[in-house]
């Protein structure tokens, strides 16, 4: 091979053979691909944040029997007299046997149940009580003050339907019903590995050349954060047969695989060709910045994400492409970051090539405006420019130039800022 065939060669390899596709695109083809977790059991408190996977129906009425809402007097509402006999209190918590009639009371604490006979409640703080008989200082219409058997529940009433992500007031419903176990979506459980021959452990100090791995652990943390299982698959040497072995025990193994590093152009970048070979790239490249060379496999049904090494690009990776795609298998039915229209408070200005997402923090004024500046040199491998950061600012491609006060979209990934309003305003 002469010198300029094999130059030729090399442009030829080193050109890559992925289409560069539009990140909308690419969102579409990850969430064609990847389905909701069969559903097991689980104890309702390990629940808290998965996804139910079937209907829950109450087999009882809530409250289960007429109960007082309020410390107060059983009483029977048409019956005109303003002093009434005490006969007896009522707790919480059992059924006494008092029957009220005409001019009698019973004392009731809040949920007691209401004695036979009464039909109206009035509140301690409208009766007094003198030597066992009770004053009443306003005259009851009936069903005051009590909450009627069913109020809130009907016997047989579906009080969560599948797909309900369980917060707190799920879990308080699951025990009012008694379902202590529930069919629920499980967490998926996610591989993480890192590759790349320069990288330590972060608590090692590191040679000439060499740099801590930040990549397992922010993706380890951002799956955990998604509501995933993070599994750390540890840190893999650019050499083929370490990274064939690491990804097919991990794709045994896990409902998805995140890798970082090795998925650009180099001689060592080996993830993309393993995934070819072993199961089907669906992209190898997306119009956006950071994360250009993301890639996007199935290997046997399992969803490999090959996240690019520069810390930021492979978070923002995760962030477009990954969280939905882990929310999908979790069950839930919403899996896209809430977007804003926001009003950028700086002029800023892009490569047009790509879509850009800005690391920025968006803010709601006083005024209700949204507005957003972004944090800093946005380089792919600064980090920085992510703490804080509550935003991806959208910079759609083909425009250059955003003055100050354009209107742009936000991909809100923390809670927005709110403006605080100064003391003595
Ligand atoms: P790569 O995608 O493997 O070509 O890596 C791109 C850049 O990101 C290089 O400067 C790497 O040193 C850096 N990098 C790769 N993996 C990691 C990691 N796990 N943590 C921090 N930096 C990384
Ligand atoms: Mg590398």
């Amino acid at each position: 091979m002469t010198w300029s065939e094999l130059f030729t060669q090399e442009v030829r390899v080193r050109e890559s053979p992925y289409p560069m596709i539009p990140v909308e695109t690419a969102i579409a083809i990850v969430l064609q691909h990847v389905q909701p977790l069969s559903p097991t059991t689980a104890d309702f408190m390990e629940a808290l944040g998965l996804v139910l996977a079937e209907d829950v129906y109450a087999s009882e009425a809530m409250p289960p029997f007429a109960v007082s809402a309020v410390d107060g007097y059983a009483v029977i509402a048409a019956d005109t007299s303003p002093i009434r006999r005490l006969i007896g209190a009522q707790l919480a918590g059992s059924v006494g046997t008092f029957v009220v009639t005409l001019g009698s009371t019973v004392h009731v604490m809040t949920g007691a149940p209401i004695p036979a006979g009464a039909d109206a409640v009035v509140m301690v703080e409208q009766a007094s009580e003198e030597n066992g008989h009770v004053r009443l200082h306003v005259q009851p219409a009936v069903g005051d003050n009590i909450r009627p058997a069913g109020q809130d529940i009907a016997v047989g009433q579906l009080v969560l339907s599948r797909g309900t992500l369980l917060g707190s007031a799920e879990i308080g419903l699951l025990a009012t019903v008694g379902r202590t176990r529930v069919n629920v979506h499980p967490r998926p459980r996610v591989a993480v590995l890192s590759t790349g021959d320069e990288l330590v452990d972060p608590k090692d100090k590191p040679k000439p050349g060499q740099i801590r791995d930040a990549n397992r652990y922010s993706l380890l943390s951002a799956v955990r954060e998604a509501g995933g299982q993070p599994l750390d698959w540890g840190r893999v040497p650019d050499r083929a047969e370490a990274v064939q072995e690491a990804l097919e025990s991990a794709v045994r193994q896990a409902d998805a695989v995140l890798t970082s590093g090795g998925v650009s152009m180099g001689e060592l970048d080996l993830v993309k060709p393993y995934l070819a070979k072993r199961g089907t790239v669906h992209f190898g490249r997306v119009r956006a910045r950071p994360g250009k060379p993301v890639t996007f496999a199935t290997v046997e049904g399992v969803p490999v994400f090959a996240m690019p090494g520069f810390p930021v690009s492979a978070l923002v990776s995760f962030e477009v492409y990954v969280r939905p795609a882990l929310l999908r298998m979790a069950g839930h039915t919403y899996v896209h970051r809430p977007r804003q229209r926001v009003i950028i408070e700086h002029a800023i200005r892009h490569e047009p090539d790509r879509t850009e997402f800005q690391r920025a923090i968006v803010t709601r004024r006083a005024d209700g405006r949204y507005t957003a500046h972004t944090t800093g040199y946005q380089g792919s491998g600064r980090l920085l420019s992510m703490v804080g950061a509550n935003a991806l600012l959208v910079l759609p491609a083909e425009q250059e130039m955003f003055p100050a006060g354009s209107e742009l979209e936000a991909w809100l990934i923390a809670p927005v800022r709110e403006e605080e309003t100064p003391a003595n305003s």
